[in-house]
């Protein structure tokens, strides 16, 4: 890791590495192409899983001429990365490897990310950039309250808070009311964690009388999970802070990928180190910029894991336009779910962030929800676990059924979809540290 006082910037430079964040275009996809053919050769001779898929599409490396011809190559799913676990899909010998994380997933085996140690720096540089763009700076108190360990969160923003040259805090995940001492007694002035874990701590700091908006806090950059526009705003407000996002997988070397800048409008991908396809889920055919679909990335730079249209399964829709900040890198709206998330009520393709948007509306209820799904007959049925607000809960069943139709009727109004509302005790719905658990799917497992 380069010494502090090498890697401190002028606090007032607006970005981190002006030169690729606010490249034109047409250069910037020359750079792109000289580094997408760069990566598939690589992964051709070096890795036998992507010389055997390229040989059987019929697809050489020298066949990459233009950045369209990306849509040649052949998909990478998931499975794909299960079925060569631990190591199969390693271009370089494990005495090049310095890191590896692993991705829990959420069934079967995990997902391993090896790095080089050129991967490590990349990683850092892009994980700085976001910080960067998140006004983060030298001089601030940096606590960082992602899990630190195998998963990417963690050790990805310590890299790139180092780098920065923060006093970095690294709390890790959990024990809430010690993130609270630490926020107030070390005058922390930005936190790191998954937005759900931010609402965790700000909740349980109301609960010890404790008011964050007084203390130095003031900015956070949260990530690797869903969350809305609303919640956003919800963040901010109970902490008195600006609430900046973090983009990014495992599959592709953890967060970094994207991040938002001041606008608050979209997330800049880190178009230098991957490039991103939206296709159709079902016919994995391009789309045009601006339609929504499934993000596709493959990456350009990575030497340890190179990943060619690895299929993120998450839904968005990418925008090539001026931003206010500058930057020229492409920005994808906020993820809207995971396609593992989709549930289809009525024909209805529905996302537990659409849900949670209007939950928020309503004053009534808290920001603490589940969904969960059961079968009615042959229907599926949604019903929105949502807790009330203290007050409210403790009215009587009478104001909870108010209260319940009040959801209902906004959530029809808007969805279009008839879902059952359950306004539910405080603390009913799990508090998450990590990454919330937003679905539970009560189908038997052959009717979904
Ligand atoms: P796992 O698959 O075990 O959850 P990862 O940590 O690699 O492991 O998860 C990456 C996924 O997290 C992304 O594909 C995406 O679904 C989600 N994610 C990460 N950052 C965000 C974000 N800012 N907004 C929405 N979803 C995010
Ligand atoms: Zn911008």
């Amino acid at each position: 890791m380069p010494s502090k006082a090498r890697e401190v910037k002028r606090s007032s430079q607006k970005y981190w590495d002006e030169k690729f964040e606010t490249m034109p275009v047409a250069e910037l996809e020359k750079f792109q192409l000289r580094k997408l053919k760069e990566t598939v050769e690589w992964a051709y001779a070096r890795v036998p899983f992507y010389r055997r898929k390229l040989d059987e599409s019929g697809i050489a490396p020298k066949n990459i001429k233009t950045l369209e011809d990306i849509a040649k190559l052949p998909f990478t799913v998931k499975n794909d990365l299960r079925d060569n676990y631990p190591f199969g899909l390693c271009a370089v010998p494990l005495t090049e490897v310095v890191r590896v994380h692993a991705s829990s997933g959420t069934t079967g085996k995990p997902i391993t990310g090896p790095y080089t140690a050129e991967d490590l720096d990349q990683w850092t540089e892009c994980m700085a950039r976001n910080l960067w763009s998140a006004g983060v700076r030298p001089d601030d108190i940096a606590q960082n309250a992602y899990g630190h360990g195998l998963f990417t969160g963690g050790l990805g923003f310590h890299q790139g808070l180092t780098r920065l040259g923060c006093v970095v805090v690294p709390t890790s995940s959990g024990l809430t009311e010690r993130q609270i001492t630490l926020l107030k007694d070390f005058g922390t002035t930005a936190l790191f964690c998954t937005p759900s874990y931010a609402l965790t701590i700000a909740e349980r700091a109301a609960e010890l009388k404790v008011d964050i908006r007084k203390l130095p806090l003031r900015v956070g950059v949260f990530g690797a999970e869903p969350w809305s526009t609303a919640m956003r705003q919800e963040i901010e407000e109970r902490m008195g802070i600006k609430a900046h996002e973090a983009y990014g997988l495992t599959e592709i070397g953890g967060p970094g990928v994207g991040f938002d800048c001041e606008a608050q409008d979209g997330i800049h991908l880190n178009e230098d180190h991957f490039l991103a396809e939206i296709v159709d889920p079902q016919t994995l055919e391009p789309l045009p910029l601006g339609e929504k679909g499934e993000l596709v990335f493959t990456s350009i730079q990575r030497r340890a894991m190179p990943m060619l249209r690895y299929r993120t399964k998450d839904i968005t829709r990418l925008r090539r336009e001026k931003c206010r900040c500058g930057r020229t890198f492409v920005k994808m709206d906020k993820i809207f779910g995971r396609s593992d998330d989709m549930l289809i009520i009525s024909g209805v393709n529905v996302f537990p962030s659409q849900v949670e948007s209007l939950l928020l509306e309503i004053p009534e209820v808290e920001p603490q929800y589940r969904l969960v799904v059961r079968k009615k007959g042959y229907l599926d049925q949604l019903i929105v676990q949502v807790e009330g607000k203290r007050e409210i809960y403790d009215a009587g069943p009478e104001k909870r059924l108010e209260v319940a139709a009040k959801v209902m009727a906004h959530i029809k109004g808007n969805m279009g979809i008839g879902v059952e509302v359950e306004i539910v005790e405080a603390k009913f719905i799990n508090r998450s540290e990590g990454k919330a658990l937003r679905v539970v799917d009560e189908r038997p497992k052959q009717l979904r």
